[in-house]
């Protein structure tokens, strides 16, 4: 079976209210006092900033945000039999509560819907955390060890995970098919994974309104929005691996 890996950026989710926040162009990156409350030393060395980053967190687009057309479009592809790995830039959760299992999708920005204790790495729910907030505990501190709590996030400052950023790369080499999505593929390393599978055989499709570095090593590019280009795209990958099983060379990973 061809093993299809998906790389999204901030494009999948703008059709879920939620804007770009941390890309080159992202609100964060243009303001910068916003960028202040997501940056790791700034954070840690100022209750202030951490109240306000509590507060920046309360009124977050994400927890209302539903996922949209092109979630789905990657839950179905999953369910239709092929198997499918998703490497995401975003942290608001939705291609999980699109109805993608949760051990297909590799956060390699982490999660703003879970809290981690920075001195003992404890986690639990955000919600939890602001329910704290929301009763008037203006900078909630670590439960287990009354360490400083942040969101399950990588903030600027913070390396990503490697044991997720190790994930991602085995992914893009052992894939047939990359697929990188509403992501301008100028940051690294979450970029370099588009090239890492075409250097293995890998087809890479890059569906984005702008244009990306790699769109020269792309097979395929889509300028159309992707609520409806990735649907369309993802069901035409759907009958090609339906209608020609085991043709592949058979390294793909099962579901
Ligand atoms: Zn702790």
């Amino acid at each position: 079976m061809t093993l299809v890996a998906i790389l999204s950026g901030a494009g999948v989710s703008t059709d879920s209210g939620i804007p770009d926040y941390r890309g080159p162009n992202g609100l964060w990156r243009k303001d910068p006092e916003a960028e202040k409350l997501v940056t790791y030393d700034f954070y840690m060395a100022d209750p202030d900033i951490r109240r306000r980053s509590w507060q920046m967190r309360r009124a977050s687009a994400a927890w209302n945000a539903e996922p949209n057309a092109a979630h789905r479009a990657v839950a179905e592809l999953e369910r239709s039999g092929t198997p499918v790995r998703v490497i995401t830039q975003n942290v608001d959760g939705l291609h999980q509560l699109a109805g993608l299992p949760a051990r297909k999708v590799l956060e390699l920005h982490g999660t703003a819907r879970e809290v981690v204790c920075t001195r003992c790495h404890a986690r639990s729910a955000m919600a939890d955390a602001l329910a704290r907030v929301e009763a008037g505990d203006p900078d909630p501190s670590c439960e287990v060890c009354g360490g400083i709590l942040k969101s399950a996030t990588v903030m600027f400052g913070e390396r990503l995970d490697p044991m997720v950023l190790g994930q991602a790369m085995a992914i893009a080499k052992g894939c047939e098919v990359f697929v990188a999505v509403g992501t301008t593929l100028q940051v690294q390393p979450a970029a370099s994974l588009a090239g890492i599978a075409v250097d293995h055989g890998a087809r890479l499709i890059v569906v984005n309104a702008e244009p990306t570095p790699y769109d020269e090593l792309a097979e395929e590019t889509v300028r159309e929005p992707i609520g409806t280009a990735l649907p369309a795209l993802l069901r035409r990958l759907a009958a090609e691996a339906g209608t020609a099983p085991g043709t592949d060379s058979g390294t793909a990973q099962g579901s």
